[in-house]
Parts: C-alpha cells; structure tokens; sequence
C-alpha cells in the first residue's frame, strides 16, 4: 500500500517540486546518487573500482517529451564514455541506459540511434552498455531494440524483472551464448495481469529465472541485496561450475555496501550500479518504494531541519 502511494508519488510533478525544494533532501539523495556532473560520477566510479567494485553509471533522467532532450541525454553518455576512457577506467565501468530518456515514448526509431551511437562509443572505449528495463509497457519494444542493437554490438546488455509473468521465458529467450542479462526483481508499481503481487511469488519467479539463466550459457548479471538470494545465486555458481568472471552480482550505490565488499573479497565479480545527474526524483522515489524504511531517512534529516 505504502510502496504504490510512494511510486504514485514517483509521478507527480506536486510532489516532485515539494521534495526537491525542502532543505533536508539533499542528505537524503546524497545515499544513494553519486552528485550532479561528470567530475561527481568519475571520483565516486574511482572510489568504488579502488575498493574491488565494478560498476555500471546511470546518468539519471526517463520520460523525455521532446528530441533536444533526448539528444542531450545521449550527449551526457558520449561524454561520460570519453572520460571514463580518459581516466583509464574502462572496462571496469560501463553505462546502463534507459530508452524512455532517449525518446522511446514518442519516437522508437529515435531512441535506437541514439541507443546505437552509445553503444559505438562504448566499444570504442572498450566497454559495454546495458538497456535498464522500466515499465511493463515498454518491455517489447526495449527487448526488439536489444536484438537490433546486438547485431552490431553482441555485448548489450539486457535486464528481466523477475515479477512480470512473461520473465521466466524470455530468459530462456536470452540465454544463449555471450547474452548479459541482468536479472533484478523490478521496481514498477505494475497490474497483476502481468506481474507477480506477492513478495514470495516474486521470489520464487526469481529463483526459476535465475536456475535459467545460471544453467545456461550467456552471462547472467544477478542484481538484488535479497540475501537469500544472494546465497541461491553463490549456491547455483558452485552446482553450475561458474567462475567469478562468469557471472556477476549487481547492487545499487550505498545499499548494503558492506555485502558487496564481502562479495568482492570472497572474489566474485561485483557491479554497483552508480547513479549521478540532476534528475534524481524518479530514482529516489523508486528506492524509497522497495524500502518505505528509507523514509527514516526522511524523517530523521527533517527532524534535524538542515
Ligand atoms: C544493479 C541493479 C540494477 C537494477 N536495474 C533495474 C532495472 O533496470 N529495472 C527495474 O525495474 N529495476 C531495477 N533494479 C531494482 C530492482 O528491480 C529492485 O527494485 C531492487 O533491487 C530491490 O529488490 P531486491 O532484489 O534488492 O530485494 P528486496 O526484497 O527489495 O530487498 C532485499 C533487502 O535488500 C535491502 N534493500 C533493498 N532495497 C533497498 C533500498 N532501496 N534501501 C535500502 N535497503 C534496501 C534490504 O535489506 C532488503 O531487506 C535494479 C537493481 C539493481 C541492484
């Protein structure tokens, strides 16, 4: 109940004016988003690569309404590719991607040039780019982008939410050899038509993804802080014979740090998925909604009224 009146809230622009305004925001978003600029996203990603980490950059912003926007989103990710080079950072990071900031909504063919030229700059970098999923309305048309992209660029990344109904088969779809997936539990307030509405239906959905996707031969990208399932996962890389960098574990910047130090230094793979930019409301909503909790935070900063 809690988590759809705060993923409501992820949409208003009331709201979003609210919570960017109040003096106390700013502590709040500083947990989980690395800053505003480029310069904010290289030292955190130096920071985080100096710790064992690898890690994958957001640079925030979904919904674009109009093709300057759009354009301007893919500006950001050619720059930030060109630093993360500069700085010798890649391959140890590479981008994840959202297509609504593209131009999905209004323009598909326009999303996937531009999706196309980051994808370029990327392997020109020597990284790889992954499509972050979003709601399910989008999901056809983010996974037909995925098959033209990966012609030219086999590398790009996919992600599965495992509460949608569809998931357990199209990570059977996905895992043939070579395709990343990034399997997560989802983050949309979505209908029960198409999604799981219980926590343990949405677990076990993801453990019977996860046996796919472990089983197969692609390279399965195991994003969750779930513990339980973070064993499944430990568990299914012994049974499956998978090494360390044949798979990879995935965890959002600042949630549960010490796990993704424990991970690493047991010598998996482990991304943290580093989000930096202005448009950080959608993002802050989305984490606030998996762990109403979060809203501590919240109340704590503006008991303190800085
Ligand atoms: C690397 C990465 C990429 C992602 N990409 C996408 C995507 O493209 N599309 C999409 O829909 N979703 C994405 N997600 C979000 C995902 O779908 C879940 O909403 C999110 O990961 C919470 O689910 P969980 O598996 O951690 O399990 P949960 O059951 O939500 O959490 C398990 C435990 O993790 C900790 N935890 C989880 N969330 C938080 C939080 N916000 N704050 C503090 N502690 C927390 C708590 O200890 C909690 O008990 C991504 C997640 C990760 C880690």
């Amino acid at each position: 109940m809690l988590r759809s009146v705060i993923l409501a809230a992820s949409r208003s622009s009331q709201v979003e004016r609210l919570v960017a305004t109040a003096p106390f925001t700013r502590d709040v978003v500083r947990r989980f988003v690395a800053g505003t600029g480029t310069d904010d996203a290289l030292r955190a990603t130096r920071e985080l690569v100096a710790d064992g980490l690898t890690v994958t950059l957001d640079n925030l912003g979904e919904d674009t309404v109009t093709p300057d926007q759009a354009t301007a989103t893919r500006d950001e990710y050619l720059a930030l590719l060109r630093a993360l080079d500069a700085a010798g950072l890649t391959p140890a990071a590479e981008v994840s991607v959202k297509l609504s900031a593209l131009g999905q909504r209004f323009d598909e063919q326009l999303a996937y040039d531009n999706a196309r030229a980051i994808c370029v700059a990327a392997d020109e970098a020597g990284t790889t780019v992954t499509l972050d999923m979003e709601d399910h309305t989008t999901t056809d048309s983010t996974l037909d982008t995925l098959v033209k992209l990966r012609k030219d660029h086999p590398s790009t990344g996919a992600v599965l939410q495992a509460y949608l109904r569809r998931t357990e088969s199209d990570c059977r779809e996905l895992a043939g050899a070579g395709s990343r997936v990034r399997l997560c539990k989802g983050a949309y307030a979505e209908p029960e038509s198409v999604a799981y509405q219980s926590a343990r239906e949405v677990d076990k959905s993801y453990v019977r993804c996860l046996n796919v996707l472990m089983s197969g031969a692609g390279y399965p990208m195991l994003a969750t802080h779930d513990p339980r399932l973070i064993a499944i996962g430990e568990d299914r890389a012994r049974w499956f014979d998978r090494g360390p960098g044949e798979f990879e574990f995935q965890m959002l910047y600042g949630i549960r740090p010490e796990e993704q130090a424990r991970l690493a230094g047991e010598g998996y793979t482990v991304r943290t998925y580093l989000p930096y930019g202005e448009d950080w409301y959608g993002y802050l909503m989305r984490r606030l909604a998996e762990r109403p909790a979060n809203l501590v935070f919240f109340g704590r900063a503006l008991a303190s009224k800085k």
